[in-house]
Order: C-alpha cells, then sequence, then structure tokens
C-alpha cells in the first residue's frame, strides 16, 4: 500500500512516482501503474544512463530525433544564451523573434526549389496540421473552398493531433479513438520490398498510380486539397516505395491541381544523408514540406512547414480582404529557444559534415543489419542510411504483428536492453534510427549486439519447444 502526503512523496523513486502518476504517450493501458519504466536521467554521444546507473548504445536517437548525439555544447549554449537574453515573447500576428527570423532565412536556403516561405510550429504533428490547413486556406483563397479532401496512405504516421492522427494510416495505431473519415482518403500503402516481393517494381509502380489516379477521379480532382506522403514511411516500419513513385505520385498531384505535402518529419535532417531528402534523394521538389524532430536535434521541441513561395503568395494575393487572417498557430510556435537550438544544430551539422557522414556510415550500416536477413527469427530486413528495421517471426507463424511475433520482438528488444542496446519495439518490429553521429564501431556493436540477441530469443523458444 502506498502512503501518501511529502514523506511519502519523496521517499519514491522516479520509476514508482512515474508508474503511480504518468499517463505515458501510447501506454500500454493493460499495465497502466504496473509497468517498471526505463528512467532516463542522462546522457552524452550516443549513450544514455538510467536512474540505476546502467549506460545503453541509444539505438533509437530518442524517437528518430537526437541526431548530433547527446551533450552538444554547442546546442546547449546556444539555448542558454537564448534563454538569458530572452525567453519567450509571442510569435503571432507581426511581432517576431531574432532566432526565428534567422532560422526562417536559413532553412530557406537550405530547402529545395522555392520553399522559402516558413510556418512555424511546436512539433511534427502540429507541423502536420498546419501543412493541411494551409492547404485548405490555399484552396479557399483561390475560391474553391470544396478542395478540401487530403490523400494519405495505409502504414503512414504523421502525427498523434486529432487529424495527424486520422491521416495516420497504421491499423495497429487506430484504437477506439475516433478518426475523421469523412474527408481523409488513404491509399494503399506503396511498400516495395524487392527482398520479398513476387511483382518486379516498376510494374507495381505502375499499379500504384493507376490505382492513385482512380482513388482521384472517384472522389473528384476538384474535391482534393492535397496528398500528404513520408518520403519512406518511418513508424509504419521503414518502408520503402519503389523506385519513381514519389516523381509519379508529385506528377499525378501536378495534373490534378493537388498539393504535395512530403511529411520530411523523420526523413529530414541528415537521416537520409541530406538537410532534405525529398528532392536530394527521391527527385521531388514538393509544395510543401513538414520538418520536426531532427531539426533541434530533438534538444527543444519545434517544428517547422516549409511553403512554396508559389502557394504562400497565391494564399496572399487571393485572401479574402474581409477575413485575410491566416489564422493557425500557436503560443510557443517557432519558441526562441527552440529557434536557438536549431540555429546552433544547422552549424554543428555543417561544420562536422553529419550529411557527408550519414553518407559514409549510412550504407554500411544497412549492410551491417542485412547480414541478419538468414537468421531463423527474421522475416525481413529494411533500411536506407540511418533508419533501419527488423521484422520478428517465430519459425512456422505467418509473416506480420501477430501476438507471437510481436511477444517474440519484445524478447528481442528485452535481450538487447539487457546488453546495452536500445532498439525500439512496434508490433513485430525492431525499429533502429541512432544518432547521425554514429561510428562504424558502434554500428558493429549495434549489429552484434541484436544478432546475439536473435540468438537468446531463438533460444528461449527452444526452451519452450517452439522451432
Ligand atoms: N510525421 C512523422 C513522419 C513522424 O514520424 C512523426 C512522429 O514520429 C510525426 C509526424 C509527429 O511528430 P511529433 O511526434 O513531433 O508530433
Amino acid at each position: 500500500v502506498h502512503g501518501s502526503g511529502p514523506a511519502a512523496a519523496a521517499a519514491e523513486t522516479a520509476v514508482e512516482k512515474d508508474a503511480r502518476h504518468v499517463l505515458h504517450p501510447w501506454a500500454d493501458l493493460s499495465a497502466l501503474g504496473e509497468q517498471k519504466p526505463l528512467v532516463v536521467r542522462g546522457a552524452e554521444g550516443v549513450r544514455v544512463t538510467d536512474t540505476e546507473g546502467r549506460t545503453y548504445l541509444d539505438a533509437i536517437g530518442g524517437m528518430w530525433c537526437v541526431t548530433v548525439g547527446y551533450g552538444r555544447r554547442e546546442l546547449i549554449d546556444a539555448m542558454r544564451a537564448q534563454a538569458l537574453k530572452m525567453p519567450y515573447y509571442t510569435p503571432f500576428g507581426d511581432v517576431s523573434s531574432e532566432p526565428a527570423a534567422e532560422l526562417g532565412a536559413r532553412l530557406a536556403e537550405l530547402s529545395p526549389g522555392d520553399l522559402n516561405r516558413v510556418h512555424f510550429t511546436t512539433c511534427g504533428s502540429t507541423a502536420v496540421e498546419s501543412a493541411v490547413r494551409i492547404a485548405h486556406f490555399h484552396f479557399a483563397a483561390r475560391g474553391r473552398p470544396e478542395k478540401k479532401h487530403v490523400l494519405s496512405r495505409v502504414d503512414a504516421y504523421h502525427g498523434s493531433t486529432y487529424l495527424a492522427a486520422s491521416l495516420s494510416g497504421k491499423a495497429a495505431d487506430r484504437t477506439t479513438f475516433h478518426y475523421e473519415d469523412g474527408w481523409v482518403h488513404h491509399l494503399e500503402s506503396p511498400a516495395h520490398d524487392p527482398d520479398t516481393s513476387s511483382v518486379p517494381a516498376a510494374d507495381h509502380l505502375a499499379a500504384l498510380i493507376d490505382r492513385m489516379e482512380a482513388e482521384i477521379a472517384a472522389i473528384g480532382p476538384e474535391n482534393i486539397a492535397c496528398f500528404i506522403a513520408e518520403p519512406i514511411m518511418a513508424s509504419g516500419g521503414v518502408l520503402i516505395p519503389p523506385p519513381g513513385y514519389h516523381e509519379a505520385a508529385l506528377d499525378v498531384c501536378r495534373r490534378n491541381d493537388i498539393l504535395y505535402i512530403s511529411d520530411e518529419v523523420v526523413c529530414g535532417f541528415g537521416r537520409l544523408g541530406h538537410f532534405f531528402s525529398s528532392e536530394a534523394a527521391f527527385g521531388v521538389v514538393p509544395d510543401i514540406i513538414v520538418t520536426a524532430k531532427g531539426l533541434t536535434s530533438g534538444y527543444q521541441p519545434l517544428g517547422a512547414v516549409l511553403v512554396s513561395e508559389r502557394i504562400a503568395e497565391a494564399m496572399a494575393a487571393a485572401a479574402d480582404r474581409s477575413k485575410p487572417v491566416f489564422s493557425n498557430g500557436f503560443t510557443y510556435s517557432g519558441h526562441p529557444v527552440a529557434c536557438a537550438a536549431a540555429l546552433a544544430n544547422i552549424e554543428v551539422m555543417v561544420a562536422d559534415d553529419v550529411c557527408g557522414h550519414v553518407r559514409d556510415v549510412g550504407p554500411y550500416f544497412v549492410r551491417r543489419l542485412r547480414e541478419l536477413r538468414d537468421h531463423p527469427l527474421v522475416a525481413a530486413v529494411r533500411g536506407d542510411h540511418l533508419m533501419a528495421c527488423l521484422e520478428c517471426r517465430v519459425p512456422g507463424e505467418e509473416d506480420g504483428p501477430t501476438a507471437r511475433n510481436q511477444a517474440l520482438a519484445q524478447r528481442v528488444d528485452r535481450h538487447c536492453e539487457e546488453a546495452g542496446l536500445l532498439v525500439r519495439p512496434f508490433e513485430n518490429l525492431c525499429i533502429l534510427s541512432p544518432p547521425l553521429v554514429v561510428t562504424k564501431g558502434d554500428i558493429d556493436r549495434i549489429a552484434t549486439i541484436t544478432a546475439d540477441a536473435l540468438d537468446a530469443a531463438e533460444h528461449d523458444l527452444r526452451a519452450q519447444g517452439v522451432g
């Protein structure tokens, strides 16, 4: 029985307090109050340390977001200096702060094409929501308010606010919440795995685009505002489309006056070896790019929507003069301390050529993990530069997130954790997205511990008479 009052509370450990009082994002409610959370207390480089003094190699990069590693003085000093100078002022209307202005200009330099107008938000979900609202505002300003429907994809993850969750298309994410399904549509997942697909990539691509066009015709292009896509679906399980998919989808969008929104919350800021991957890795200049996470290397919460000048100017020119206000934004949009962190982060990334480093070690990371493809518990290994995913499967079990495969992934994750490696278990997947500053030595350690964890899990299954 727990005591109460200040003395009892003081005696509780952080682990106990957390278990009793915190409702975590994506918590498993069947274990509410009983879980023993990993409470992380310290972090340096690519490693984190928990409250019991155990240190782990963080192959999750926080949550895809810690890119330049933990403890970078440049970022911390910039945040401190900004907090001392001016910790906060409103970003609303025609008021701004120096870091937000500087960061807007810097992002415009780094972004492809004419994506030079930046709308700051507070995180990825609010950036996704704002991007869709920009698409809506844009068409309404042009006298076409009926262009409101949004195309997303099965297996997408776009965030956890009401609309962002509705845009997300992973079956397992859809629980007993409500979802907008009147004007949000999910095209099929474009995932193409050349290791397992029986259809050649070019044929798969042609079929995907045919069906996209058919869906647009069914809804009516005059009713559709935008298409939103992650370059590579991250939380869906590092799902890579067939080559040419984004270019073909952009072409369909252009022909139907549908805005193309690229969700680079994970794929941007170096994870694929470029500040922005849409053009550099996939050959498309979207109308809108959404970024967050690696923008500040996770040191501060911040999101940004990069909008084509063409779109922004059309919005301004066509806005109803009786209602000219772009009424979207948050108290903490473009928070000055967060923008200062992002500016320092960009400086570090340029000075250390972090993108070049990712282009160097990324293929090695994928190669080392793909060595695990023949392991009896591995159904698939997918990856691109520093994002990768292992799909677990109990021998004899069907592919996918069955209860036994999910339990197996949890088991692999536990063995990794015991050996000092954090991977992210999700359904039957182990997702890996280490900080971008990992060395080849760190990568070898990730590959070795993961291989050992798979062996240990296989040993456990044998002990239970499976496999
Ligand atoms: N978009 C993508 C592709 C993401 O992976 C995420 C988060 O994982 C989001 C949007 C939402 O970002 P946030 O969690 O910062 O709201």
